[in-house]
């Protein structure tokens, strides 16, 4: 519609509201301060001096009320908000929340829990006074939103509650450290929000309850805050980047809503849950200059309704509308990132039937004013950014806050205004995913009770209770319909006969024992199972080609345990209850005095290790039977232990432990609780944050030190049995890992406790100066620790670095030229399950892969096996006869050419007799690689996510245990440790650990 007179009229709106608020007869209240209320106007003047260009503020944030009662953030920070060189720590932030709540009826601090290192993390709701009394009531009201079930699924009924409930806005800050505005942006926005009379600030906060955490990474933000003191103490000189953030993990924090490892997932997903809030917003801070990224980009989370879809288009656009009319530049939403992964703290709103939304401010990584040149991508208009931020500004903190404020505002009004359609969609959403067996399905995911890993089965099943999804058991044998696949067309109708020959016909049907799981679909927060336990397909045609995080996560897979996705809604009818506990299982069964475990590689058996360091514990080499049981190689034998003692440890980790009168026949070896180091680089420590906590979980006790302290470490193997050394992550080069940062200018980098800065260690590692590497002195430490019999367990780009280094004999590594397979589930094959790596597990194990390197053997050192291309090779010359004919020469007796052994990729090459006479080069066969798993083959790879070329990596080693000295350099392409999410593979860690000093054990030696 053409309405000039209208759109002249707002223009001028915004001109002059900042003394005349407008009202327009279609409810759409204009932005601007009441006249009546008096304006702080020391504070408004120091907003307005560190603002650095009049177009980076709006009518909403260019005052600041004044108030008698509540004190603004100057009472706590000695300036205002955004301020130079003033970056409050969490308890500062809390201090000054805890001021408003003591001053004004319109806000209430509640603590939410604590991170890993002790801090408090809390949730600021702020409304109305009216709205703040009946809390709880209004709960209640939401909860029956949330869970349609009980309104008995009635439409008119939701209809009722939806005009009376006020939804909650919750709003998350400064999860990533280094982004650091937004905690002075969302004290102030808290005061304005409690203070400011204007009609817009007052709609807001009549309309709707705005939920504020204003540190998520409550540990990092101390740590940054440090640094940044440092900074301002030491001016001329570098100071150090962030090196750690929480306990485990710096960036990766936000990936973690889908495993929810970390206590701020846990701590803000319970916050979220419990209020029955309708959005979860997290402030970020790396794009020029806000960057509304909730619509994003494609491909978008399949299991998502389309609904929240709308959703962020509606709240997007907007957002962007309003704050371009402000005149404000570089507001923009779409942009590049992806909205595939669910793994965002965002997410847990996008996958509990709420709205998930996320800012990109832009920042400077303090509160330092900067000149800031941008990169041409950054300020190119394209078709979704029509007013692009500036090449070159000066940026300050102020600016940061600005715009995070005036975007929150805007979205609070927008959100308020349109509360009864959100809350509507709140409603249909719950109501549409208690409806998804009969539509989209499934019906259920099911879990069966006669599961070989109990634990792993049982740690899932924690994921899913964590994640707020009920959980059932089947009280009876129960019989599915399983789904038909339809056969896909093919031209190649020989092939298909070929393949249909092997093939067994389908099972149409599948039974599962009393007892099982059951995940149910008819449930408000199924989309969140769905998500989690569903198959991920990432086309490599999509036209978005740089995937924004992992592609693939399918949690059954990666925990190693049977999951059914059943679509037979008959699952639903079948007489099942509701579980409050995850029952134990585990325990002593039968009498005598030695104890047999059976191994599935579950890495509660490593956990049992080390809690009975006294136990003599053998692992069996080959299969046996006892009592009229069999079983196989990998079961763990103990003995030289109190019955009680391992009932109680057994019962406690959810193993099964089967008593016998005597030891059973069969070769074995002791399973040992190995010395750990965990080495780390200090050019990154997130990727080994994960493996950190994994054992932490365990209780696997390791030391913890970096490669600065290798070289001057006395004797490596006299105090470590085995190294891991997980991957280093960016950076993590042979290069980099030895030679650290650039040392020949600047200062040193200390990441030390001093009084300046009282919490950057932490629980964590500790240095002079970050910067020095491994240095040559400590490659030769690391090379004489494994000659020594040492075990060094590497990672992807660990296992370059040993490869690099010369450590393992006949394995070398490259990186794939065309290959993508971008955080992918993936399939892998025992190749020799006699090596104790190998316990427990059967011929497939999916693995995480992100672009794994390339491992290629070799039998004659020196020389690198490459997969033969072409089919050419091998097959006869031109000449007489047919195909299949032998060629002749004219003249002479044919020969028969020896035959040749055919060696598969993930096999040492055969050594031929021409290769061994009188060849030095030759590697001993009891040197050689021993290829533990290989990558499957490429048709069978992929197995969720996105695997483009994955012929480069199909069938080549994927974990390899290369000999070197008396000891063993064992090598991973794929990451096992990865997020919490793979806790299937964690055991080929644990394995290699427990039997670093019996690795050899089964061996089989080439002949020649
Ligand atoms: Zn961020």
């Amino acid at each position: 519609m053409n309405r000039p007179r209208r759109s002249k009229l707002v223009l001028l709106a915004i001109f002059c509201s900042f003394f005349t608020p407008v009202v327009w007869a279609d409810g759409e209240t204009q932005p601007g301060r009441d006249p009546k209320q008096p304006v702080d106007e020391s504070y408004t003047a120091k907003m307005k001096k560190y603002t650095t260009e009049p177009f980076f503020t709006s009518p909403l944030v260019n005052y600041l009320p004044a108030s008698k009662n509540v004190p603004t953030p100057e009472a706590v920070l000695g300036d205002v908000a955004g301020a130079p060189g003033i970056l409050p720590y969490a308890e500062d932030v809390y201090k000054y929340m805890r001021m408003l709540e003591k001053t004004s009826p319109r806000v209430k601090v509640f603590s939410i829990g604590k991170t890993e290192e002790g801090r408090e993390m809390i949730a600021v709701a702020i409304s109305s006074e009216e709205n703040l009394k009946k809390l709880d009531e209004n709960r209640a009201k939401l909860g029956k939103l949330a869970d349609p079930r009980t309104l008995k699924m009635n439409d008119a009924e939701a209809d009722r509650v939806v005009t009376q409930a006020i939804p909650v806005y919750y709003i998350t800050g400064t999860i990533h450290s280094p982004e650091t505005g937004a905690p002075t942006a969302l004290m102030e926005l808290a005061y304005r929000l409690s203070v400011d009379e204007s009609t817009y600030v007052r709609e807001i906060r009549d309309g709707i309850i705005t939920l504020i955490t204003p540190v998520v990474e409550v540990d990092g933000r101390d740590r940054m805050v440090d640094l940044y003191k440092w900074h301002l103490a030491h001016p001329k000189e570098f100071y150090p980047p962030l090196v750690y953030w929480g306990k485990y993990v710096a960036h990766d924090n936000n990936r973690d809503a889908m495993g929810v490892t970390l206590k701020l997932t846990e701590n803000v997903l319970n916050t979220y849950v419990q209020w029955n809030a309708q959005v979860l917003h997290d402030l970020h801070e790396s794009v020029p200059y806000l960057y509304d990224n909730t619509i994003g980009d494609g491909p978008y989370n399949a299991w998502i309704d389309p609904i929240l879809a709308d959703e962020w288009q509606m709240i997007g656009a907007r957002n962007v509308a309003d704050m371009t009319k402000f005149g404000m530049p570089g507001v923009f939403a779409h942009g590049d990132f992806d909205t595939w992964s669910p793994g965002y703290l965002m997410f847990i709103a996008a996958l509990h039937n709420g709205i998930s939304r996320l800012y990109e401010t832009f920042g400077n990584g303090g509160a330092d004013t900067l000149e800031r040149t941008l990169e041409p991508e950054e300020y190119a208009r394209t078709w979704y950014k029509q007013n692009p931020p500036l090449a070159k500004v000066m940026w300050s903190q102020r600016d940061n806050n600005n715009y995070e404020e005036t975007g929150l505002l805007v979205s609070l009004h927008y959100f308020n205004e349109n509360k009864r359609m959100f809350l509507k969609n709140f409603y249909v959403k719950a109501k549409r995913s208690m409806e998804k067996p009969g539509t989209e399905g499934p019906a259920a995911y099911v879990l069966p009770s006669d599961e070989v890993r109990p634990t792993l089965q049982a740690e899932l099943l924690r994921v899913i209770e964590k994640q707020h999804v009920e959980l059932s058991r089947i009280t009876s044998p129960v019989t599915v319909a399983l789904p038909v696949k339809k056969e896909k067309k093919t031209n190649k109708t020989e092939e298909k006969k070929d393949a249909k020959k092997d093939e067994k016909p389908e099972p149409t049907s599948k039974t599962f024992p009393a007892g099982s799981y059951v995940i149910r679909m008819d449930q408000p927060y199924s989309r969140v199972a769905d998500a989690l336990l569903d198959h991920q397909y990432w086309s490599p045609e999509d036209p978005q080609k740089t995937p924004y995080d992992d592609t693939g996560w399918t949690f059954g897979e990666l925990y190693g345990v049977q999951v059914t996705r059943v679509t037979d809604t008959k699952i639903l009818q079948s007489p099942m209850e509701r579980v409050s506990e995850l029952p134990a299982s585990g325990g002593v069964k039968g009498e005598g005095a030695i104890f047999a475990i059976e191994n599935h590689a579950e890495p509660a058996l490593a956990a049992l290790r080390y809690r009975l360091k006294g136990a003599d514990m053998q692992a069996a080499e080959e299969s046996f039977e006892a009592g009229g049981k069999k079983f196989a190689a990998g079961t763990i034998l103990v003995k030289g232990v109190e019955r009680a003692q391992l009932d109680g440890a057994t019962k406690d980790l959810g193993l099964q432990a089967i008593a016998m009168s005597a030891a059973p026949s069969v070769k074995s070896h002791p399973l040992r609780a190995a010395r750990i180091l965990l080495l780390h680089s200090w050019l990154g420590t997130q990727t080994e944050g994960w493996w950190r906590l994994a054992l932490d979980k365990l209780q696997v006790p390791y030391d913890y030190a970096s490669t600065q302290t290798i070289a001057s470490t006395r004797d490596l193997r006299e105090k470590y049995d085995v190294i891991l050394f997980p991957p280093v992550g960016w950076g993590g080069s042979l290069n980099n890992i030895v030679n650290g940062l650039p040392t020949e200018w600047g200062n040193p980098l200390p990441w030390q406790n001093t009084p300046e800065t009282p919490n950057l260690v932490g629980q964590n590692d500790a240095t002079v100066d970050i910067r020095p590497g491994l240095g040559w002195d400590g490659v030769a430490k690391v090379q004489k620790f494994v000659n020594d019999g040492g075990v060094l367990l590497t990672v992807m780009d660990t296992s370059q670095f040993a490869a690099g280094i010369g450590i393992t004999i006949g394995v070398s590594s490259s990186n794939a030229e065309k290959m993508k397979i971008a955080g992918s589930v993936v399939g892998t094959r025992v190749v020799d399950g006699a090596s104790p790596i190998a316990y427990g597990y059967g011929e497939k194990v999916p693995a995480y892969c992100d672009n794994g390197p390339v491992f290629s053997l070799s039998s004659i050192a020196g020389s690198r096996r490459r997969r033969k291309l072409g089919p050419e090779m091998g097959e006869r010359p031109t000449g007489r006869g047919t195909k299949d004919d032998p060629d002749f020469a004219v003249g002479r007796q044919g020969m028969e050419a020896p035959d040749e052994p055919e060696m598969e990729i993930w096999q040492n090459p055969n050594v031929t007799d021409e290769q061994r006479y009188n060849n030095s080069r030759v590697i001993p066969p009891a040197m050689r690689a021993r290829v533990v798993l290989r990558y499957a083959d490429a048709k069978e790879l992929l197995i969720s996510g996105l695997v483009e070329g994955g012929g480069e990596i199909a069938q080549h080693p994927a974990v390899v245990d290369a000999p070197f000295g008396k000891g063993h350099v064992v090598m991973f392409s794929i990451n096992p440790v990865w997020r919490g999410e793979t806790q299937g593979t964690y055991s080929l860690v644990l394995n290699t650990v427990m039997n670093f000093d019996s690795l050899n054990a089964g061996r089989k030696n080439d002949e020649k």
